[in-house]
């Protein structure tokens, strides 16, 4: 139950670690290069999937 959530950038492959309690469909993004990606959770394991909203609409 302690797995970590690590997953991978994939414009700089910067590794970074999600919080235990991400959700399906969260944004996130890369701690180095602030590359946005959507958070996709199946099961215990989690990937990234490009994000391509508008990122000036989103959270005002
Ligand atoms: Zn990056």
């Amino acid at each position: 139950m302690a797995a970590k959530l690590i997953v991978q950038c994939g414009v700089c492959g910067t590794e970074f670690e999600l919080p235990d309690d991400v959700m399906d469909g969260e944004i996130t993004s890369c701690p180095t290069c602030g590359a946005r990606y959507i958070v996709r959770v199946r099961g215990n394991s989690v990937s990234l999937e490009e994000f391509k909203g508008d990122v000036e609409d989103y959270g005002q």
